[in-house]
């Protein structure tokens, strides 16, 4: 019998910290091989983990008494394609972690359960499920001129091809991707295409166009609110071909996607496609490099692209197109305009000429949507008797008043309690709100317009699962004439009714430290005032309008969004970022330690920042981070960076090999294009 069975070795990525791959034994059957890019179940430590063949050998240099035996290849899943591998590598090289951490971890989580049984019932009910092969596009209305343009350029295109979709708000880019999917679904039969959405509030938006345009190709969804069930099933869908169409949030550009043709990613601009934790990738830019790999068109669509893209768009490395207008006829983009605070002072956080153009809204049936990126009652509590203020024990940063629910919360350490009664310091018992979060708001609102019905979009008012959904049909319905909410309610929404926004309080964003403060607040303040006027204007309706209540009226900021001017104002932007030498024109790595005392972070860094010779390279000193202390820990960073990104990746290599031997007991992690420095 000896000669049927032979040993071989399989190289396997674990998600571990380690960065190493394992050799792990296995009998070989020369009936059942296994393949690279199958999932095998192995020992590790005492525990039996899931790892990703990357490699199969006839030999190790492991010693066989240290040579452990694989337990179970799980042959009956297809590999993973030898580009997806690829893929997963090249996030690994840039991000600078172990395959296994990135590869493990795109994967749904009952593929890496020790047992098969999900899987198994995954794949039974997969294979029932018909995959329907009719891209046939239905009731896709005439698109105008420019969106015609933009839709051939794209879905007309082949080989690795960048396209900048700069199109204001309501221009019709949802139309101009379905088109464009259409014209690949209908060429190619077997064509997969990948469309990532900032935000899971806006699928089921996009969910609906897609389905009823497409009744006859199978859509799959992945996102973060799927159960582990549907996110198995709906992920092997991808896998497997079937799904034609795949829609997500971030986490879904690690989808395997054998036969992908198309990338599509919306609001390109936004900073959700950055994840801020674990492995910090940018999706965004890991689907430019996978359209790149496999040479096919990728779409990049906003109404304020990020000063990357639209450098790259200027360089001429990618393709610009515009739509300039809104595609529903007689929609024109809302007048904006800027509420002096100083002059017209608000009460309960509304100045009067804001209360005003609400009211006309009231009169008219038509719905106002108000935005202030603050949630809660109020930031802070304190006593006007001896000073104190709500701060947090554990962070630097304060205790912010939840009235409706009594309590006081930290939002970055989560810790809570009950509203004192009396002062902790000197017992008065006048506590007083200071500042105003959308809770508070809410509140006046209901005093200032007791006939209107309010609603407050924010994460506290949508924990539940599926509240934020039945919140936004709410107001779809026409059932809210005053919406109040945070960021959550400033993208991508194609509210109908909606005429008026005003903006509560966004000059605190003016004076920040953070040189990408004032692009941010620039794209937010032109993406929540397109929510405004996106249907055509009725007669004896209302002109929209957006009202920017500040005390810095002639801010030059405000000046280009009155001016609805992304282009002046991007091109300035950048031009500041040249001469100071800021992203895009340098690349940027940041080191981050964490420890009980902020001094053992910074002597960390210290001598991370003297144990390498760096030519090329520029190793700030270390410094605390801007919110010192979260959680009884304190953080502190150290800012690498460099003109070139060939030579910051190959010093990143070179340092962390040293920084993982210095086995320190600081817990630190790298993040290469950091967005918050
Ligand atoms: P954007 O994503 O650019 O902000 P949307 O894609 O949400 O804009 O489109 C805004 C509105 O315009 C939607 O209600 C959409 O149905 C409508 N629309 C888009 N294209 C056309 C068209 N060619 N004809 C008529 N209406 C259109
Ligand atoms: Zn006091
Ligand atoms: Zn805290």
């Amino acid at each position: 019998m000896q000669g049927l069975f032979h040993h071989c070795i399989l190289q396997i990525a674990l998600d571990t910290p380690l960065n190493a791959i394992f050799d792990y034994r296995w009998h070989c059957d020369a009936a059942e091989q296994p393949q690279v890019g199958q999932l095998a179940l192995v020992p590790f430590g005492r525990r039996e983990v899931m790892g990703l063949i990357v490699g199969i050998a006839a030999e190790t240099d492991v010693p066989v008494d240290k040579l452990k035996d694989a337990l179970a290849v799980r042959s009956q899943l297809g590999p993973l394609s030898a580009q997806w591998l690829a893929l997963a590598g090249f996030a690994a090289d840039y991000y600078q972690r172990p395959l296994g951490e990135v590869a493990l971890p795109g994967l749904p989580k009952n593929l890496r359960v020790l047992t098969t049984v999900a899987l198994d019932r995954a794949l039974k009910k997969l294979a029932k499920l018909d995959a329907p092969h009719d891209g046939t596009p239905l009731n896709m209305p005439a698109l105008n001129p420019s969106q015609q343009e933009a839709a051939d350029a794209i879905g007309g295109a082949t080989g690795f091809k960048p396209t900048l979709l700069y199109g204001v708000t309501g221009s019709g880019k949802t139309e101009v991707y379905l088109q464009s999917c259409a014209q690949v679904l209908e060429r190619e039969p077997d064509a997969q295409i990948l469309i990532l959405v900032p935000e899971i509030n806006l699928t089921p938006q996009l969910e609906g166009n897609i389905r009823a345009r497409f009744p006859g190709v199978m859509l799959a969804t992945l996102h973060s609110s799927l159960s582990e069930g549907e996110r198995m099933l709906h992920w092997l869908a991808a896998h497997q071909g079937k799904a034609r169409i795949v829609l997500g949030t971030r986490l879904a550009i690690l989808a395997s996607l054998p036969n992908l043709k198309l990338i599509v990613i919306d609001e390109e601009h936004d900073p959700s496609y950055k994840q801020q934790e674990g492995l910090r990738y940018s999706a965004r830019d890991l689907a430019v490099w996978r359209a790149w790999q496999l040479g096919i068109p990728i779409v990049l669509g906003s109404a304020t692209p990020s000063l990357e893209s639209w450098h790259h768009a200027q360089s001429g490395r990618y393709r610009k197109l515009e739509l300039r207008e809104r595609a529903v006829k007689n929609a024109v983009l809302p007048q904006v305009k800027l509420l002096d605070m100083e002059r017209d002072k608000p009460k309960d956080g509304l100045t009067s000429q804001l209360i005003a153009a609400i009211r006309q809204r009231m009169e008219r049936g038509e719905q106002s949507l108000l935005f202030l990126n603050r949630r809660g009652y109020a930031p802070v509590i304190c006593c006007e008797s001896c000073g104190w203020i709500s701060e947090c024990t554990r962070c630097t940063s304060f205790m912010v008043l939840h009235r409706p629910e009594h309590r006081l919360r930290c939002h970055h350490c989560s810790l809570e309690m009950r509203i004192p009664r009396h002062c902790p310091t000197c017992g008065n018992v006048d506590l007083q709100p200071l500042g105003r979060g959308t809770q508070r708001v809410e509140e006046g609102l209901q005093m200032l317009f007791p006939e209107a019905r309010v609603l407050r979009i924010d994460a506290d008012s949508t924990r539940k699962k599926g509240s934020a959904q039945e919140a936004f049909d709410t107001v779809h319905r026409g059932e809210v004439d005053i919406l109040i909410g945070t960021q959550m309610v400033a993208k991508g929404h194609d509210f109908k009714n909606l005429t008026l926004v005003g903006i509560l309080n966004p000059d605190t964003a003016l004076f920040s430290q953070d040189y990408r403060a004032s692009e941010r607040l620039f794209a937010q303040l032109m993406q929540v005032a397109g929510r405004a006027g996106r249907a055509a204007q009725t007669e004896g309706g209302s002109v929209s309008e957006v009202l920017i209540q500040t005390r810095y009226p002639q801010h030059p900021l405000y000046g280009a969004v009155v001016n609805h001017d992304y282009d002046h104002f991007a091109s300035a932007l950048l031009e500041e970022r040249e001469q100071a030498a800021l992203p895009p024109y340098l690349y940027q790595a940041l080191l981050r330690a964490e420890a009980p005392e902020l001094a053992t972070a910074i002597e960390f860094l210290t001598i991370a920042r003297d144990c390498v010779e760096h030519p090329g390279i520029t190793i700030n000193d270390p410094i605390p981070m801007s919110m010192t202390r979260v959680h009884n820990v304190d953080r502190a960073q150290l800012l690498v960076e460099s003109a070139s990104r060939p030579m910051l990746q190959a010093f990143l290599r070179e340092w962390l090999l040293t920084l993982r031997e210095m086995k320190s007991r600081v817990k630190w992690s790298l993040e290469v294009d950091p967005l918050d420095i």
